[in-house]
């Protein structure tokens, strides 16, 4: 193996450069260098057969000199207090590059959730809020979903927290279900936002859809809607994978069908989670998970989870460009070796950002009671996710950086001025 590092530590190796080039006060670094605060419960859990079990969470509060902290929870079996707040320092950064104003945070479950019965999921989701209520809120840190939550999950939450203030709360979380004060749109809205980053980076290289084909690693809700918008707008998308498998088909595959057939049986059943795989389609060439990493296509999307790219398989990718829709799916090592190949990379902070910004318009509803059309929320989408991508191109253009340099430069600089508005060293200087 290659890299050995926490995921912090690589994350945090690639500040130091940012850190030069913006020539910003001792006083950012260290704010920046780790979490303001990072919450750990025990989360109890009565499970069916009447036992009681304990599962390890977490809310990671990184900062918050921008505005109240926002970001998903989790619920993996690989979840851990390294990974919590390295999403939460990545969750600072983005809201800073699309100027929400939000600081980072993230919160997780080291739990395999489809292991657990619905109603064991829901007392979990419940626990969760139980356990972490005193140190979230609407005006200090709004949760939202990440990996194996979805709006249900949200549901049950933004209910407990309710319940337990004996009022309603809908701007508690973000990612509800529309019955409960959910946006329009924020179910898509993740990969529709790095389709807009993708398109606009497309038109300024003179790339057309039509001749572009595009291969998707992670079919899960960020993945699939990506591959569905994508399609409509008319790339070719030739291969697909999710946790069990992988398939490839060279003429292109229509994700809306795929993603039918793997939600059948879950609809059907009443469940939270599909037990079905892309790798149960038929006419189509069942490939391994790492080939698809390998194909030769314009454009790899990466919209699992991190490390997808390491130093061990970034000789092997063949894409044009890849597109990171997952958080830190290219460690900072396979970045370095990805920029030396020539291969541009669309990164996270941007690629994503289309889910936290969509949480924010969910938050603004919530707090004016004043709910808006799909068709507005895509729009107030597409002007803050496409201006802020604009302004990070043009900055890589003139620096002569890459685009992940140009969005961390735009999100430190603004980050750097918040914090010299709270107070600074400088105030105590005579100079
Ligand atoms: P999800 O749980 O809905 O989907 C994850 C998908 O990845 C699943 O299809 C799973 O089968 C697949 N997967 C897991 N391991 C894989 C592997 N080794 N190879 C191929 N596929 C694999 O989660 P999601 O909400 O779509 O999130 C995916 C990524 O996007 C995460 O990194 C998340 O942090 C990031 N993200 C999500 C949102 C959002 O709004 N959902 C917003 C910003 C960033």
């Amino acid at each position: 193996m290659g890299e050995q590092k926490s995921l912090l530590s690589d994350a945090q190796s690639r500040m130091a450069d940012i850190f030069d080039r913006l020539d910003v006060d001792d006083d950012v670094r260290r704010q920046l260098h780790q979490p303001m605060r990072v919450h750990q419960a025990a989360i109890p859990v009565r499970m069916d057969n009447g036992s009681l079990r304990f599962f390890p969470g977490w809310r990671a509060q990184y900062d918050h000199c921008r505005g109240p902290c926002k970001g998903g929870i989790r619920f993996h079996p690989k979840v851990n207090v390294d990974e919590v707040t390295t999403l939460g320092f990545w969750m600072v950064l983005k809201c800073a590059v699309v100027n929400l104003p939000f600081g980072g945070a993230k919160g997780g479950v080291q739990v395999d959730p489809k292991s657990l019965s619905r109603m064991e999921l829901e007392r979990l989701s419940r626990a969760y809020i139980r356990a972490f209520y005193d140190v979230i809120g609407p005006n200090r840190d709004i949760p939202a979903p990440d990996v194996n939550t979805n709006e249900i999950v949200m549901g049950w939450m933004a209910d407990e927290y309710s319940e337990i203030c004996r009022k309603q709360v809908p701007d508690i979380i973000t990612g509800k279900p529309l019955a409960m004060g959910g946006s329009a749109g924020r179910t898509a809205a993740t990969g529709r936002g790095a389709l807009y980053v993708l398109d606009a980076w497309a038109k300024r290289q003179g790339k057309r859809p039509e001749n572009m084909t595009i291969a998707v690693q992670g079919f899960g809700n960020a993945g699939y809607h990506f591959a569905r918008l994508a399609r409509e707008a008319g790339y070719r998308i030739v291969a697909l994978s999710d946790s069990k498998g992988a398939i490839h088909a060279r003429q292109g595959l229509d994700p809306e069908p795929i993603w039918r057939h793997k939600n059948k049986t879950r609809e059907l059943k009443g469940m939270v989670y599909c037990e079905s795989s892309v790798c149960t389609e038929s006419d189509v060439d069942q490939i391994s998970q790492d080939e698809l990493l390998a194909l030769d296509v314009d454009v790899l999307v990466l919209a699992a989870l991190e490390n997808a790219i390491t130093t061990d398989n970034v000789g092997k990718v063949r894409a044009g460009a890849v597109l990171e829709i997952a958080n830190g799916p290219v460690t900072a090592e396979a970045d370095k070796r990805l920029s030396e190949q020539k291969i541009t990379v669309l990164p996270d902070v941007l690629a994503n950002a289309g889910g936290v910004i969509v949480s924010y318009l969910e938050w603004i509803q919530n707090r004016t009671g004043d709910y808006w059309s799909e068709s507005y929320i895509n729009a107030r989408l597409s002007d803050q996710l496409v201006g802020q991508a604009e302004l990070c191109f043009d900055r890589a253009e003139e620096a002569k950086v890459d685009f992940r340099v140009a969005a961390y430069l735009q999100s430190v600089e603004r980050i750097a001025e918040a914090i010299a508005s709270h107070g600074t060293q400088r105030y105590f200087c005579d100079e």
